[in-house]
């Protein structure tokens, strides 16, 4: 094929070099999403940006791109750490420093990627960055570790990056941000996305930033979702694991995501559906980091069609290609909500999120509508028609009225939960 017979791509009018381009293309990437369109070119000027976006926005590429752009501009000059990027989590450090790679494929040079977080020896992280690294995508508590043994010199950074600046926050990073970002040279661009904005991540902001620009993607929380068809189906919360399997296997879904409340009912409803003959398995805080990574490779290589979630394992959690994802315990809140079906939003493919609704937790659904700004109307399936439809005024399942619940009582809950 002559590549000068095709029309300009898209992502070249952001001002992209060739390669870039390339690789982009080579990712699918046909035209820019939202953020990548507004953040591009106000990177590539050397502006700060602060970009309100969320998990499926295309927000790696929009930060991604500008930062390979100008790291190759500046090489071989450049012979230290050129930019950091900062994440809240393992596998989103992962995911983040893969497309980081991916995407710089084309450049006349192989860019040196440092992916480093924690729960893993630091010995082979330490190795990694012998020699230097022009990027390093970290969690905090681990590249400060790093930096404390003499691994990682940041006074060279030109560039940082704080993607799900949110979740940073949210897992206690804040120390370990101040530490961080106290090492950096005061001349240095900031790149900062965050799903939301309440005051602490607006004042994280202020204080890296210099007269930052601020872009939305579209889809924000307030104007809904609109890649996502969202479902909310009534059921008995007894029936849960039937009607999931039900679904699953009605619906043909090969990657399903499923979030419950517990370590224990992600343990007891993956059980369930492996006696069932589906391919399942749990995905939560108590497993290992080895365990962790194999669970998600083979949800993406397709040997496991259901992975059942805690909301803090799923965090920043991005797999490609993730069609369904199902509330089987609802959010605790609607900003959860949010993130949790942010999972399905894959840049324009349409993603499905269904949740189960139980006359207990109905009100509860309301809320995150409520906060949502919008209504998803609830559905039945036959087969599967609750029988609770008023919601009972003592606990539902199992608990037992006028007594602190024991720890036998909420096992038994959990257990009815499971189905
Ligand atoms: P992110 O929000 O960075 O996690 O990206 C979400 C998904 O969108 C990933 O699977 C990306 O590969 C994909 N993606 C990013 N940019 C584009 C684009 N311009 N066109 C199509 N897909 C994209």
């Amino acid at each position: 094929m002559n590549p000068a017979a095709l029309p300009d791509p898209p992502f070249a009018a952001l001002g992209l070099s060739p390669a870039l381009v390339r690789a982009a293309a080579e990712r699918g990437y046909a035209e820019p999403t939202a953020i990548q369109a507004a953040t591009i070119p106000l990177a590539l000027q050397g502006r700060d940006v602060i970009g309100c976006a969320h998990t499926g926005s295309g927000k790696t590429a929009a930060f991604g791109l500008p930062l390979l752009h100008q790291l190759d501009r500046w090489r071989p000059a450049w012979r230290r750490t050129y930019a950091l990027v900062l994440v809240p989590t393992r596998e989103l450090a992962a995911q983040v420093g893969e497309t980081i790679r991916a995407l710089s494929r084309h450049l006349a040079d192989p860019v040196k990627v440092a992916v480093v977080f924690g729960g893993v020896s630091v010995n082979p992280q330490m190795l990694g960055l012998r020699g230097g690294a022009e990027v390093i995508v970290a969690t905090p508590g681990r590249l400060l570790d790093l930096v404390e043994r003499n691994a990682v010199k940041l006074d060279d950074v030109a560039l940082l990056v704080l993607d799900e600046a949110d979740r940073l926050l949210d897992e206690g990073f804040a120390d370990e941000l101040a530490r961080l970002t106290a090492l950096l040279p005061r001349r240095r661009q900031g790149l900062f996305f965050s799903a939301t904005f309440p005051p602490a991540v607006q004042e994280l902001a202020q204080t890296l930033l210099n007269d930052p620009v601020r872009v939305d993607a579209p889809a924000t929380p307030a104007a809904g979702l609109p890649a996502i068809e969202q479902h909310a189906v009534e059921v008995d919360a007894a029936q849960r694991t039937q009607l999931l399997r039900h679904l699953i296997e009605q619906g043909g879904w090969q990657r399903v995501l499923v979030f419950v409340a517990t370590r224990y009912a992600s343990e007891h409803v993956a059980d369930k559906l492996r006696r069932a003959g589906l391919a399942a398995a749990a995905f939560h805080g108590d497993l290992s980091q080895g365990a962790r990574t194999r669970v998600l490779g083979e949800l993406r290589s397709g040997a496991l069609r259901v992975v059942l979630a805690t909301d803090m394992a799923a965090r920043g959690l991005h797999i490609a290609d993730l069609p369904v994802v199902v509330n089987y315990d609802l959010p605790r809140s609607a900003v959860d909500y949010t993130h949790r079906i942010g999972r399905t939003a894959r840049a324009g493919a349409a993603g499905l999120a269904v949740s189960f609704v139980s006359a207990s937790t109905e009100a509860h659904f309301r809320l995150i509508e409520k906060r949502q700004g919008q209504r998803v109307p609830r559905e039945r399936v036959a087969g599967f028609e609750p029988r609770d439809t008023v919601a009972p005024v003592s606990p539902p399942e199992g608990g037992v009225k006028g007594r602190r619940k024991s720890k036998k009582d909420k096992l038994r809950e959990a257990a009815a939960r499971g189905g």
